[in-house]
């Protein structure tokens, strides 16, 4: 249909959080940006981050996610994964802010992880993780009743991916379970399963499968998925009592997005082709490929690649961009030609960057992530467990 007449369409609620401009207590996003950007269009916009950033000088520590666009990285005293910023934070005792460009639930970690002196700030309020929005509070309760009612609580140790909610991680402290990141899932999972017979495993139900059946032995029968949409799970007590791997419906959607059809396309493209993927793609695509690892590992894999060799990379688009420009003696594509941006990681773009930054300069912080002590407590137990691993 085309029309000339303006269309009278009013933003849905979705619409609105999406634009992070309306609060939604629930949600990892959608908390209203409450100051005056600048606009994308102002040519200033680099040297005004530079100025503002001189200005704060050493109380001021800039963390970059992979994920993050080249405009913000540009700005980024360090750039990696969540847990290692999160641990470059707390080792920058000196800083009085720590600008966290990435998602809410890694600014929560800093948090969590950084001295009560420090105060950590998210650019865009309404940047949460799509992914760590699938476990609620709420529905991870709801799910250990059933646990407990199907008799096997007592003997189930809970799991979380680094990506999830502090109060997920809080749950999991007070549970005696533990935090995995993407790296060290497999220690995370042998050490759990020395405490109890079986793990549930939150939020990512890729990497939770992917551990257990392709790094450690598991059959996919071990696993049964727990739905938090559905009654009881969707599950029954006799099949999570017969299950060793509990997983959490939780994706996330950028990496969910890839597919088979993906690899056997760019094999048939290029020959001979390196199929590399990060584990929170589906069983399916990382059976399929030739490596798998976490963002750390895709990085010094190509560090360590020879020249001449080609690669095909499942994982988000930013990152695979400036890994290809990095490396151009090496064919470096992206795994998928429909798969784009971590879009909520995108929110965080430079005239947010611009506005805190210069907000903190005239002393003004806004977009402040604080995390309530008990959650804290019990989240830093969590994660501490997993740095305790052998
Ligand atoms: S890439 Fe996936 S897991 Fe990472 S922040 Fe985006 S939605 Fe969340």
């Amino acid at each position: 249909m085309t029309t000339t007449e303006p269309l009278d369409v009013q933003p849905t609620p979705l619409a609105l959080l999406l634009l992070g401009r309306e609060a939604d207590p629930r949600s990892e996003r959608g908390v209203e940006c409450p100051g005056d950007l600048p606009a994308p269009s102002d040519p200033d916009l680099v040297e005004r981050a530079r100025k503002a950033k001189a200005r704060l000088g050493d109380r001021v520590f800039v963390l970059g996610h992979h994920y993050q666009r080249d405009e913000v990285i540009e700005f980024a005293d360090v750039t990696g994964d969540s847990f290692k910023l999160a641990r470059d934070a707390a080792a920058r005792p000196q800083a009085e802010y720590i600008v966290f460009c990435g998602v809410h639930f890694m600014a929560e970690s800093a948090d969590i992880l950084t001295g009560d002196d420090q105060q950590v700030i998210l650019p865009d309020l309404a940047a949460g993780c799509s992914m760590a929005d699938m476990a609620t509070a709420e529905q991870v309760a709801e799910c250990w009743d059933v646990l407990t009612d199907a008799g096997i609580a007592d003997v189930t140790v809970p799991v979380s991916y680094m990506n999830s909610s502090a109060d997920i991680k809080a749950f999991t402290g007070r549970h005696g379970g533990t935090i995995c990141t993407s790296s060290n899932a497999k220690r995370a999972l042998e050490w759990a399963f020395e405490q109890g017979t079986k793990v549930l495993f939150l939020p990512d139900q890729h990497l939770g499968r992917n551990t257990a059946v392709r790094d450690m032995g598991f059959s996919l029968d071990d696993c049964v998925v727990y739905n938090p949409h559905k009654p009881g799970g969707g599950v029954t007590p006799e099949q999570l009592r017969a299950a060793r791997m509990i997983l959490w419906r939780g994706h996330c959607s950028v990496h969910g997005r890839f597919s088979l059809e993906s690899v056997e396309d760019v094999r048939a493209r290029i020959p001979g082709v390196n199929v590399l993927v990060h584990p929170e793609c589906k069983h399916e695509v990382v059976a399929a490929a030739d490596q798998v690892g976490s963002t750390e590992y895709i990085i010094k894999a190509l560090d360590a690649a020879p020249a001449g060799s080609a690669w095909a990379i499942g994982t988000e688009l930013n990152l695979v961009r400036r890994l290809a420009k990095a490396h151009p003696d090496k064919q470096i594509v992206f795994l998928d030609k429909t798969v784009c941006f971590c879009s909520t990681m995108n929110r965080i773009d430079l005239p947010h960057l611009v506005w805190a930054l210069e907000s903190l300069a005239d002393g003004t912080v806004v977009n402040r992530i604080e995390v309530d002590k008990e959650t804290e407590h019990y989240a830093k137990l969590a994660l501490e467990r997993m740095l305790a691993l052998p």
